[in-house]
């Protein structure tokens, strides 16, 4: 099954799809059905439930049993997952079997899906929604609030941010950032690569905390900066290298030695794995460099997107959808249709 394919499936299921996500509700269960890999003949997909409480080792047995090898079964904490590896011409029938054994096993052993809001911890969510790992149930009214709260962060760091008070205080944290490594090369007489990592992440976090304007600039200046860095790092040593040396304190004198073309060449070669230890800082922290208050909106709108009503389209008022997952209760056979929107 190829990825659009993929998409019909699930929308024929009733399922929300979102590239190679789709986010549905099995009888008030939220779950998300992940395409992970598919060729012309076989699919593999990886259909997800967020359960109150966790499974113990015995119902894992029983589950995994009861599956009788239709899916394996991947069990953390309260998050259960089925993988279903099929032909595609079996893939339908498949999903079917798996999704009702785990449907008619939660019910059997009386477990709910969670139901406590990821956002604000209370309780009688009215949507299901990705968020923090799972689809799960949620207040809409937590996730506008949330998305309103990033989008005047975002709109508040594009008023105010500054690159010139971020260029100050990514120096800043770059000198913060150093001192480590200066002090154990000085001290210790010896090179923990692994301090270089820190150098990007004080960088980054100057660059933040004097407000400096978080988007893609800010990105290229933590890097910039970092390796500009890594040659102040050397000269820092080099001066205290001689004053230790020889009781001469001489930056100015030093500076002239290292700016030497023939000097530089020779510390830029040595500079080899402390270089790969920079760029594995920079990776090491990418995850929170390139998280500017932009792509936190956008990331919000994406959860947004992702959002279903939790109760039926018919649904009675003051009903909790979570009622319903009580022992013996029936399967049904077709899934709630989504509320677009
Ligand atoms: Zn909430």
């Amino acid at each position: 099954m190829k990825i659009q394919a993929f998409q019909t499936f699930a929308g024929q299921k009733g399922f929300l799809t979102s590239g190679k996500m789709a986010f549905g509700i099995l009888d008030q269960y939220p779950v998300s059905l992940e395409y992970t890999n598919g060729n012309g003949k076989r699919s593999v997909l990886i259909l997800q439930f967020m359960l109150k409480a966790p499974l113990d080792k015995m119902q894992q047995k029983e589950l995994r049993e009861s599956l009788a090898k239709t899916a394996g079964l991947y069990v953390n904490q309260g998050t259960i997952r089925f993988q279903i590896t099929a032909r595609d011409s079996d893939v339908d029938d498949q999903f079917e079997s798996v999704k009702n054994t785990a449907l008619a096993f939660f019910k059997q052993n009386g477990l709910a899906p969670i139901s406590q809001c990821p956002i604000c911890h209370g309780e009688n969510c009215d949507t299901a929604a990705f968020y923090a790992g799972g689809y799960r149930a949620v207040h809409s009214q937590c996730l506008h609030t949330a998305m309103e709260q990033v989008s005047d962060a975002a709109a508040r760091n594009q008023q105010n941010g500054s690159y010139l008070l971020g260029l100050i205080g990514g120096l800043l944290g770059g000198f913060v950032g150093i001192i480590p490594s200066v002090l154990t090369i000085l001290f210790m007489e010896r090179i923990y690569s692994l301090l270089y990592a820190l150098i990007p992440l004080c960088i980054y976090w100057g660059y933040k905390l004097c407000k400096g304007k978080l988007n893609k600039a800010a990105i290229a200046m933590v890097i910039v900066l970092s390796i500009v860095f890594l040659f102040v790092l050397e000269y820092v040593v080099l001066v205290f290298g001689v004053y230790q040396e020889y009781g001469i304190f001489s930056p100015v004198e030093c500076f002239q030695l290292f700016i030497q073309p023939d000097i530089l060449a020779e510390i830029v070669k040595e500079m080899g794995t402390s270089f790969i230890f920079l760029i594995l800082g920079i990776l090491i922290s990418w995850g929170q460099i390139t998280k500017t208050p932009q792509t936190t909106v956008m990331n919000m709108q994406s959860i947004l997107q992702t959002s279903q009503s939790l109760t039926p389209a018919a649904g009675q008022p003051g009903w909790n959808p979570f009622d319903s997952a009580t022992p013996d209760a029936p399967v049904k056979d077709d899934p709630n249709p989504p509320i677009e929107g």
